[in-house]
């Protein structure tokens, strides 16, 4: 589904991804873990079209993205959750889902999604009215993950969705992300530092250094290798 090949991106001097290589096959849940700066919200912004690459190819479905612009990817089916949340903090959790969907493909009414949006986030369903900004972290990215999800996407790309909240709020996210996988049937592409519960629920994972995959494999070979064992998962 998603093909990228050879990827280079630099900024300025800085070289923040190196010949990287990855793929995600349609309906899988791809994980692609490393500590903060390795690249993750990079090679998103190189999918989703907001940084321009030196050099590589990226395909999708097929298609070559290089060369599309940021809406048509989104037209396409890519949905990008940004690191941060980044909901419109003005506007009512309504109209953030709303928003979503404007940036999504336009071919489904939003509306037929939205039920079973608020049934995925019942809090979002309690809270439709509230403005965005005066939401809770967690609330705020259950919000962004329903604003990807209104977009009707066939990719659903998550920025580090555990960024600065609790432990328990974290769980309760990643449960979530499982669920939209299993029920949703959707193809998730998970970029995160939290490496053991991104590595629990995918299917595919690589693990990111300075820019470059040092370490890829099925779900069960990177839990079951000693270096992703001794330094990630502290065991
Ligand atoms: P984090 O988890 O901290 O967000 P990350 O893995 O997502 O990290 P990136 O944000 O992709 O990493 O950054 C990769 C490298 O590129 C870092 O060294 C970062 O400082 C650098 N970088 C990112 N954005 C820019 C920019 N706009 N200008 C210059 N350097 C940048």
């Amino acid at each position: 589904m998603l093909r990228i090949r050879s990827l280079n991106v630099a900024y300025g001097g800085l070289h923040a991804l190196t010949d990287l290589s990855i793929e995600v096959g349609e309906g899988q849940f791809v994980a692609v873990v490393g500590p903060n700066g390795a690249g993750k919200t990079t090679l998103f912004k190189a999918i989703s079209g907001s940084v321009t690459p030196l050099s590589g190819e990226i395909t999708y479905g097929g298609r070559d993205l290089m060369k599309m612009p940021p809406a048509e990817r989104a037209r396409l089916g890519i949905a990008h959750v940004p690191e941060g949340r980044q909901v419109f903090a003005s506007m009512t959790v309504l109209e953030n889902l709303e928003m979503g969907a404007y940036a999504g493909r336009g071919r489904v009414d939003w509306k037929t999604l939205l039920p079973s949006i608020l049934d995925l986030f019942p809090v979002l369903d309690e809270r439709k009215d509230q403005l965005a900004g005066t939401l809770s972290g967690g609330e705020q990215q259950m919000l962004a993950i329903g604003r990807g999800l209104a977009s009707a996407p066939e990719l659903l790309m998550l920025d580090e969705p555990s960024m600065g909240l609790a432990p328990t709020i974290v769980d309760a996210i990643f449960d979530r992300v499982h669920q939209i996988h299993q029920q949703h049937n959707l193809t998730i592409l998970l970029v995160e530092q939290r490496v053991a519960e991104a590595l629990e629920s995918c299917d595919l994972g690589y693990v990111l250094e300075t820019g470059r995959v040092v370490l890829e494999g099925t779900h069960d070979a990177l839990m079951s290798n000693e270096q992703v064992r001794r330094a990630y998962l502290g065991m």
